[in-house]
């Protein structure tokens, strides 16, 4: 253990280790053994943590917005030219490809992208002569401190939903990034300090329970970003909000793509294998779940049974590899039963991924692609999400039960309809109750200037993230009214005013 690397806390610009001698092993899932460790923090490590951003807040709210767009523009070039050192550390402690990593750096880049327009986007309404001498005008001020809690499987795009946004906007942050790949974390920091971020204004806590739960019940934080698994964001959404916070709290999903008969059904296939198997179904816009309308289902099942056993598996940093391994040995044990569970629940494997072996690789936490066909909605693959490389068909005489199916799914976070009739993704926009919808397009994750989340218990909280709706959770909206004493006072008004 003493040859490990430490992935320590970042606080008021500095690393500091934890005094609580509470650590945990951060693995290379490619080779099933630990790469680090990471310090747990102990809540007055948080505590520290929470007021070195109290402490930096005032200065960097009175900091003109566009003076704070600079150092967000500086740290865009930065992360630019360290974009393959971000990506390497994905794929080191998440196992996902280098090529998908990089995709992740850059979609997060976008979100700073969009933050260094803050001083447009901050600008208020303003009415003149509201009343006789009297102008009102409307503004947004930054909140305070505020966290951000991120999970394992984007650990750099993640965390770039939420503070770029939070910091234009003028609030000091504090992030407890996910224990499993931690290391990307202090890079941000470290990016963010070179380019002239005051200390204290960008604070890392690595940990687990203990430090989630400090960042809930301190009274010095002022709202919470969440996102993760859909039990923990409700808990988060529930004692954040009972503590006063503004919280929001993006959590799993079961994303459907519907095929209708008239799709493209080569353009579909494909769509299918990227957005099931890529990043190991570690995605939370994954595609895990294909509906199969009308006789489409038996030419999907053909096609996508033949590509899905020819997946290539391996080290993500391997030239050709197409799918990495999962996170961890217990997220590989927990997808092995819900097949096991799937099979005895009676649906078909057409492709069985269990058995996998990567040469030179062999404690690796590899899985292969697997493919079920005739999945009903009561059977636990269905239910459940598997958040790993598996694919289930299930099979809909029609969109309007396709439509049905998925609207009484529990979760809402992503959705696809293939088809060539307008008239038919016209409606299925229209009548679905998911968050993000792609018509012809598997992953329909929005860009920066627009904003990102689901609905129903795929998301806790008002505000989805980044872009616009980024903007009004991390802010506060006041409302002016000012008259100068250059008219004579009418006397006190006892009636509720009016205008007159
Ligand atoms: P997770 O819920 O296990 O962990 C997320 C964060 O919560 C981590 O920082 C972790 O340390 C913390 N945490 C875990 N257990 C906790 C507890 N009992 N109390 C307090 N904090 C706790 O999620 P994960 O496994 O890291 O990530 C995968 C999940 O995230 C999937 O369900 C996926 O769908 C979801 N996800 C959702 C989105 C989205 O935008 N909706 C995006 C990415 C991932």
């Amino acid at each position: 253990m003493a040859d490990l690397d430490t992935i320590t806390h970042f606080i008021n610009g500095a690393r500091v280790d934890t005094t609580g001698g509470r650590y945990a092993d951060v693995y290379n899932p490619a080779l099933g053994s630990p790469c680090a460790r990471v310090a747990l923090a102990t809540a007055a490590e948080v505590d520290t943590a929470v007021a070195a951003a109290g402490a930096a807040f005032p200065a960097w709210a009175a900091t003109p917005a566009p003076a704070r767009a600079r150092v967000l523009m500086r740290y865009l070039q930065l992360c630019q030219e360290h974009a393959d050192d971000f990506a390497a550390m994905v794929t080191r402690e998440h196992g996902k490809t280098f090529s998908d990593a990089q995709g992740e750096v850059a979609r997060g880049l976008e979100v700073v992208e969009f933050a260094v327009g803050i001083p447009q986007l901050l600008k208020g309404e303003y009415t003149e002569q509201i009343a006789r001498g009297i102008d009102a005008w409307s503004m947004r001020q930054p909140l305070g401190v505020v966290a951000g809690i991120t999970p394992f499987n984007f650990p750099v795009m993640v965390p770039m939903w939420m503070f770029p946004v939070a910091l234009a906007c003028g609030n000091a942050f504090v992030l407890k990034p996910s224990e499993r790949d931690p290391s990307a974390s202090l890079l941000h920091a470290r990016l963010l300090q070179q380019a002239g971020l005051p200390d204290g204004v960008f604070n890392v806590v690595q940990g687990d329970k203990l430090a989630v739960d400090a960042l809930l019940d301190h009274r010095d934080v002022q709202a919470i970003s969440f996102v993760g698994s859909t039990p923990i964001a409700e808990y988060i959404y529930a004692r954040g909000s009972a503590a006063g916070k503004r919280v929001q709290a993006l959590g799993g999903a079961k994303n459907h793509m519907v095929v209708m008969p008239d799709a493209d059904m080569d353009m579909a296939v494909d769509a299918l294998m990227g957005a099931a198997f890529g990043s190991a179904g570690e995605r939370c816009m994954a595609i895990s779940v294909v509906v199969a309308v009308g006789d489409s289902g038996d030419r999907l099942a053909a096609a996508l049974a033949e590509r899905t056993a020819a997946l290539k598996i391996g080290d993500g940093m391997a030239a050709g590899s197409e799918m990495g391994p999962v996170v961890t040995r217990q997220a590989k044990e927990r997808i092995e039963r819900l097949i096991g569970e799937g099979v005895e629940q009676g649906a078909t494997l057409l492709v069985d991924g269990r058995d996998c072996k990567v040469a030179g690789s062999e404690e690796g936490f590899f899985l292969g692609g697997s493919l079920f066909d005739h999945v009903t909605p009561d059977m636990s693959i269905y239910q459940q999400e598997i958040f790993g490389p598996v694919l289930c068909m299930l099979r809909a005489p029609d969109v309007a039960s396709a439509v049905t199916l998925i609207n009484a799914n529990e979760y809402g976070n992503g959705v696809a309809i293939f088809t060539r009739d307008g008239g038919t993704a016209r409606e299925f926009v229209r009548q679905i109750q998911v968050g993000m919808v792609g018509v012809n397009v598997p992953l329909p994750v929005p860009m920066a200037f627009n904003s990102f989340g689901g609905w129903k218990r795929s998301m806790f909280g008002d505000h989805h993230a980044y872009g616009p709706e980024g903007v009004r959770f991390y802010t506060r909206h006041k409302a002016v009214m000012q008259r100068w004493p250059n008219t004579a006072s009418a006397g006190a008004e006892f009636a509720f005013p009016q205008m007159k």
